[in-house]
């Protein structure tokens, strides 16, 4: 059955609360990132300027609201949630939000998981696996304190270590995020790898994205992620590995530490053809690509009314705007503007 009107056209009935969410490319979409606040405790530099402005409390859909939208988003046929930011484990009493998701796992929802900084994980690690979260997702760009302050500018290294140390005794699998960055973090990369395959977690090194007001310094520290391969390959054997976690990153076992290594590479191997994804931000807006500027509202059709009809309605219709992917290489290249919005926007 064809899922999708291959003419751009919309399709004859315009609610359908139960159908899944398929985009013009017949790509189907079974994984929102929602960002629960644009807040956060760090301020890494690839991310938010130190005097980053925040947006006023008011704007932020409330937790009810983010679980109302997350469940309509279940009953679309989503079956993995990534609650992000900002730092989502520094919204208050976030953790409502987590449990109130956690009854849809099994019931549609396969997963529930989340990416942070690892600030608040001590705090939080037992609640959350006592909620059905079984794996996070902590950013970490180095084994080095003082690279790492000069990273995070704000970050205690520390105290990220010892919120994976409460991450793994919780029985969270956790996996470390780690953005390469040329003049930054290089010569890390096999100490890092090495250290969380020693401790049973993956890890994924992640290209910076020309993204927020600071787009042109991104530009500046890319590192191709073929030179971080370069970097692992002088000690470790690397194989394609069969293994898929539903985002964008390729896996390769690690042959000498028996762990897997993940590579997103979003501008030197485009990987938009099987995107399976879009973003919420914590005002409601919807942006259907990380990478482009055009997004839907939903924040007015879910205050509009107790039914979420329109609400339904409105994803339809974004649907039907997803693009077909980022421009990430030609913003590079300066043919084009990059996204003004921030990572901690749109999430990661
Ligand atoms: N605060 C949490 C954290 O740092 O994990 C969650 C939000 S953060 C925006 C999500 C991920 O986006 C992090 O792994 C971060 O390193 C990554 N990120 C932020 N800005 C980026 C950029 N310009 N390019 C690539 N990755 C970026
Ligand atoms: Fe905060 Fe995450 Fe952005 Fe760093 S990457 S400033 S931790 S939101």
């Amino acid at each position: 059955m064809r899922l999708n009107n291959p003419e751009n056209q919309p399709p004859a009935a315009t609610f359908s609360a139960q159908a899944p969410l398929v985009d013009n490319f017949h790509r189907r979409i079974d994984y929102v990132r929602v960002s629960v606040t644009d807040r956060c405790d760090f301020r890494c530099v690839y991310c938010m300027s130190e005097n980053m402005q925040f947006l006023p409390k008011a704007d932020l859909l409330t937790l009810e609201e983010l679980e109302r939208l997350c469940t309509a988003f279940v009953l679309r046929g989503v079956g993995k949630i990534r609650l992000t930011g900002g730092e989502p484990l520094v919204r208050r009493n976030v953790m409502q939000l987590f449990r109130g998701l956690s009854r849809h796992l099994g019931a549609g929802l396969r997963e529930l998981t989340f990416t942070t900084n690892g600030s608040q994980l001590a705090r939080y690690a037992l609640e959350l696996a006592d909620c059905g979260v079984q794996r996070v997702n902590v950013s970490l760009d180095t084994l080095d304190p003082e690279k790492f302050r000069a990273i995070t500018r704000w970050g205690d290294h520390a105290q990220v270590l010892a919120g994976i140390d409460a991450a793994l005794a919780a029985g969270l699998k956790v996996k470390l995020n780690c953005v390469a960055l040329k003049g930054g973090n290089e010569g890390e990369f096999l100490p890092l790898t090495e250290w969380a395959h020693g401790r049973g977690i993956d890890i994924s090194f992640i290209e910076a994205m020309p993204l927020g007001e600071d787009a042109a310094h991104n530009i500046e520290s890319y590192l191709p992620l073929d030179d971080v391969a370069a970097e692992l390959s002088r000690k470790l054997t690397l194989t394609p590995s069969a293994f898929a976690s539903g985002g964008p990153a390729r896996y390769f076992d690690v042959a000498e530490t028996g762990g897997r290594v993940g590579f997103i590479t979003p501008l030197s191997h485009n990987f938009c053809e099987t995107c399976n994804r879009v973003r919420v931000t914590c005002t409601g807006t919807l942006f259907m690509c990380l990478g482009q500027e055009d997004k839907a509202d939903l924040r007015g059709p879910l205050r509009a009314s107790p039914s979420d009809e329109l609400l339904h309605a409105a994803l339809d219709e974004a649907m039907r705007r997803k693009p077909r992917g980022h421009d990430f290489v030609a913003q590079w290249a300066g043919q084009m503007a990059p996204a003004r919005r921030p990572m901690s926007m749109t999430g990661g």
